[in-house]
């Protein structure tokens, strides 16, 4: 079995459902579904796949709008995984390009299609709904939780962007709603008798200030208030913040989350009201595998794509969560016109133009070649997981 062989039967299997694969890209684009509304995204999806052979389960782990599609090899190997994103944003569609990502998992798949029966293991899809979700966990969060994701050995994935880069690492997130309690009181006649929670939300926002001298400066902490009080003549008895605290590192970012609740307990002290934390979500930044990124930085080069290294990435993704519990590396693929606003409407109409589904053909290519690598060097995921136990969790 050669291996060049094998990877120009992979192109020239791209090539062939192109026309389905673009579809597919503008039907999703033209149809944007927001966080766990992606019902006819996940559905068009797992269609596709369903229809070329691919074992598909729906809603699996509980998670409505998400998917696996699973091909198995002709005998027991290694678990590859492509990942596909396929939620809007509310209000700007696709601002994020998420409807090349799905077209591009899909493309490298069907790559694989007719390479499977003379290949050991196993390829999967999965369909991870929900990533730009701010408030509830995101589908990769879900899935990890439910189970899914045990067995495999590694998941690859591309992100569309204004230019290819490999994604070295991106910031952790946790985002909070802070809420007070206080008594109401009339603000004039018997302001005595009142505990303004409004105080509460600004004496956190001003702790919060004091913080940041004392954190690395990898650390953005940012917030607004979401509620302070009804009318200006009644001491607020409720008032609220919502804040989201980063940082490079996970761990790290635990220890300023706590900080962060400690300005707020000293903030219900000195206003003698109640506080109670809520933690909505938490991102992890994304341990970026290595060795999978030789492997697709390799075709990369083989296709002719140039890139740069090493992106910190200033936003985060649950890609990062996967990351923390199997082997994966993602990078961003030039789709997009360089300097373009991103989460932005621009982004969402250039996210069906020719470049960018030129593009999209060419990731899913590299994709499905550096899957095909895996296959038939699974020696390189043995380096990769012994690569992930040395860092996973370390700071
Ligand atoms: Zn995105």
């Amino acid at each position: 079995m050669d291996h060049r062989t094998l990877k120009e039967e992979a192109r020239t299997a791209i090539d062939a459902v192109s026309p389905e694969l673009l579809e597919l890209s503008r039907r999703i684009q033209s149809t944007p579904e927001i966080a766990y509304q992606e019902v006819q995204a996940a559905g068009w999806i797992a269609d596709l796949l369903d229809k070329y052979g691919f074992q598909v389960t729906r809603g699996p782990g509980g998670v409505d709008t998400a998917f696996i599609a699973t091909l198995r090899g002709k005998g027991p190997g290694p678990t590859v995984a492509v990942i596909a994103e396929y939620d809007a944003l509310p209000g700007v569609g696709h601002g994020c390009g998420h409807n090349l990502i799905a077209a591009g998992a899909v493309g490298a798949a069907l790559g694989l299609r007719e390479l499977m029966p003379r290949l050991d293991g196993v390829l999967k899809v999965f369909g991870t709904p929900a990533e730009e979700s701010t408030s509830d966990p995101g589908g990769k969060i879900r899935l990890l939780e439910s189970g899914v994701f045990e067995g495999v050995d590694a998941c690859i994935m591309f992100h569309p962007w204004t230019a290819t880069q490999l994604v070295e690492g991106d910031l952790a997130v946790t985002a909070l709603d802070i809420s007070f309690e206080g008594q109401a009181a009339h603000a004039a006649a018997d302001p005595w008798k009142g505990a303004n929670a409004l105080d509460g939300v600004l004496l956190t926002y001003m702790n919060v200030n004091a913080l940041r001298q004392h954190v690395k400066s990898d650390v953005r902490i940012h917030g607004i208030v979401t509620h302070g009080g009804d009318a200006a003549n009644v001491i607020p008895d409720k008032a609220s913040a919502r804040f989201a605290v980063r940082s490079l590192d996970k761990n790290y970012l635990q220890e300023v989350v706590s900080r962060v609740e400690d300005c707020a307990r000293g903030a219900a002290l000195a206003t003698k009201t109640q506080v109670t934390v809520k933690k909505l979500l938490t991102l992890e930044n994304t341990l970026s595998n290595h060795v999978l990124r030789d492997v697709v930085k390799a075709n990369l080069e083989a296709e002719g794509i140039d890139f740069e290294e090493e992106l910190f990435l200033p936003g985060s993704t649950d890609f990062g969560n996967l990351s923390q519990q199997v082997p994966a590396f993602w990078f961003m693929l030039k789709t997009h016109r360089t300097g373009l606003t991103w989460h932005s409407q621009d982004v969402a109409e250039e996210a069906v133009s020719e470049e960018a589904h030129a593009a999209t053909i060419a990731g899913a290519k590299v994709l499905a070649l550096s899957c095909l690598d895996l296959f038939l060097q699974p020696g390189l995921l043995t380096r990769a997981r012994q690569e992930f136990d040395r860092r996973a969790g370390v700071s």
